[in-house]
């Protein structure tokens, strides 16, 4: 089975192949080849019309790629179909990009005469950890750039057991070091600047499972602006976004009764909350698994892959039912491929 996932819900513009002989389970002989343009703003953060243009400009030639190497596995399997399937992300994301995406999933898939599956991009990041990991039924948290939740799969659903009520953990950390007038993203620079700090207290908002970044976002921009050393308030900043998001985890652990963490989305990138969530792991006697970086950060290999669960699964759209959802909840997705116990 091959199936070519396409990506484009912020800035990765992004196309993919996936391989297996069975998409069910991670097996050995699967392989999956990922090529990203990124889109990388000039000044300020990521602007829609610019985002959807990069998209408009790069989405042919990732599409292009792809299929070459899905030609040359074909070739080397006996010249089989290249692809029985294409995979796009509908959403959640920015509308301009998301249309533009799904007009080339929709011009691939008839091109090559075969379904189409759409994909939900948060649930695709929590999945590509199930996949890899082979846990059968684990808590997973998103920390990604424009989300972050707790998810627990129950009753055919991924159900969100705790969000953020304000802004997404990635694009609050790019809201910041935007104030101090770094380039974006901001993510890997704050991680870099934090090894040099010393802790500094800022403000701490867990609501049950849910919690907020707009105050210590707030009280961090104040603290570079009244002179604290910017190496600290990074420090300070990682330790207290991180912690919040390791307890909500925990919690939701503790509630689903599981014994299993994916962590899935871009900041998961960052080597300071992975050793928080795999400490927090450890005490619990949990497993913990963080797939590789380019799982990660938005990428099409993993709606590739959970484009394969769901092809296999009969889910695949009409192109006529294929419109984009820029809204798209993961609790709206109704799960057609796993009948692992939940919780
Ligand atoms: P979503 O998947 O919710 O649509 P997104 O499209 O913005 O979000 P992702 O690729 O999941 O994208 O994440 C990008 C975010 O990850 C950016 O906000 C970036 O600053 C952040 N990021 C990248 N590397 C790191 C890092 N090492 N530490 C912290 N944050 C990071």
């Amino acid at each position: 089975l091959r199936i070519l996932g396409i990506e484009g819900t912020a800035w990765a513009a992004s196309a993919a192949v996936f391989e297996t002989t069975d998409p069910t389970r991670r097996t050995d002989d699967e392989r999956v080849e990922i090529y990203t343009d990124a889109y990388e703003p000039d000044s300020g953060g990521i602007h829609p019309r610019e985002a959807a243009e990069h998209m408009h400009e790069s989405i042919p030639e990732v599409v292009a790629q792809a299929r070459e190497t899905a030609r040359e596995w074909a070739d080397e399997r006996g010249g089989d179909d290249a692809i029985d399937a294409v995979a796009f992300s509908r959403g959640p994301g920015l509308g301009p990009c998301l249309r533009i995406v799904a007009t080339a999933a929709r011009a691939t898939a008839q091109r090559f005469d075969v379904p189409l599956v759409g994909v939900n991009h948060m649930v695709a990041h929590l999945e590509i950890g199930r996949h890899r990991s082979e846990f059968a039924s684990p808590v997973c948290l998103n920390a990604s750039g424009a989300n972050a939740h707790v998810l627990g799969y129950r009753n055919g659903r991924y159900r969100v057991l705790g969000e953020t009520m304000d802004t997404g953990v990635g694009n609050a950390i790019d809201k910041f070091t935007r104030h101090l007038g770094w380039s974006h993203p901001g993510g890997p620079k704050v991680e870099a600047r934090a090894k040099d700090g010393e802790f500094l207290d800022l403000p701490y908002v867990v609501k049950g499972m849910d919690f907020s970044f707009s105050g210590i976002m707030s009280a961090a921009k104040q603290a570079v602006d009244s002179g604290e050393a910017v190496e600290d308030v990074c420090f300070g900043l990682q330790e207290h976004v991180f912690a919040m998001l390791t307890e909500v985890s925990e919690r939701a652990l503790s509630l689903t009764g599981s014994g299993q963490l994916v962590l899935g989305g871009g900041v998961a990138q960052n080597e300071r909350l992975r050793e928080m969530l795999a400490s927090m792991c450890e005490q619990r006697g949990a497993e913990f698994y963080a797939p590789e970086p380019r799982f990660l950060r938005d990428n099409a290999g993993m709606i590739a892959v959970l484009g394969a669960k769901m092809y296999e699964a009969g889910d695949t759209i009409a192109i006529e039912d294929s419109r984009i959802d820029s809204n798209f909840r993961p609790d709206q997705v109704p799960v057609t491929w796993r009948e692992e116990e939940d919780w």
